[in-house]
């Protein structure tokens, strides 16, 4: 049973998990087509080398003119311009549910061995998930640090609980240990805005909470519905029957 998630492999399920088991459980490649992710990719490999400060003249001259002007957008963005610390890199967390004893009255005399239990199954490693993903950057401004995402279409409906939120600020959170504040920041250059998610103690707390409930629910899944209503725009409405 595969017990290592990305954002996107979370945020197929959430949309069609009949659509995950084509993609992730049945390894099924359907092509499809890349070109809405040309400018995307093109904007976010010229972001990193100059976030690294590679020389990036002879590129810049062959964007396109729609190009051009977001990627000056970005480059003028507030965020996008302060210390550096890392981009274009992956970060992974481990999370395990612990199962509580909160749902149910133990006397003391059974809460001993329960709890002797429980240790022993984490010992096993039971429902532990690994989560992770390839970051755009983190820069900073002294302790106060930023996960940076550029999007050049649209940015998440749910923000605070995208599943690419919540993995990369968890994950964020375990890498640098010590900071003032951390943030996520969607730089939504379609609309010219940016959308800031700042951390904190209960985010966290939910965060792992979902994370880990999502994770059970598509590990325990042998049925894999399907949701018609994300059907038009499917890669595999030709191969899916209902
Ligand atoms: S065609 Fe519809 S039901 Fe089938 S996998 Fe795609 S989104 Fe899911």
């Amino acid at each position: 049973m595969n017990t290592n998630f990305s954002p996107n492999m979370i945020k197929t399920y959430q949309s069609c998990p009949r659509k995950y088991y084509f993609q992730y459980v049945e390894n099924i490649n359907v092509p499809k087509s890349l070109l809405p992710f040309e400018k995307g990719k093109k904007i976010h490999a010229l972001a990193n080398y100059y976030l690294q400060k590679i020389k990036i003249d002879r590129i810049e001259t062959a964007l396109t003119p729609q190009e051009r002007e977001i990627w000056e957008l970005l480059k003028a963005n507030p965020f996008y311009n302060m210390d550096y610390l890392k981009s274009e890199f992956t970060l992974n967390i481990s999370l395990t549910s612990h199962p509580t004893l909160s749902h149910t009255a133990y006397s003391l005399t059974q809460l001993v061995p329960r709890w002797f239990e429980l240790v022993s199954q984490k010992g096993r490693g039971k429902n532990s998930y690994w989560l992770g993903g390839r970051l755009d950057a983190i820069v900073h401004q002294n302790d106060d640090y930023y996960i940076l995402d550029y999007k050049t279409g649209s940015i998440p409906k749910n923000p605070e609980f995208d599943p690419q939120t919540m993995i990369y600020l968890l994950c964020a959170n375990r890498y640098l240990k010590d900071y003032h504040s951390l943030s996520f920041v969607y730089i939504d250059l379609k609309n010219k805005q940016n959308y800031v998610v700042q951390f904190n103690e209960q985010l966290k707390e939910q965060y792992e909470k979902e994370l880990i409930n999502i994770c059970s629910v598509i590990c325990t899944d042998t049925v894999y519905h399907g949701n018609t209503a994300s059907c038009r725009y499917c890669e595999y409405n030709k191969h899916c029957i209902l």
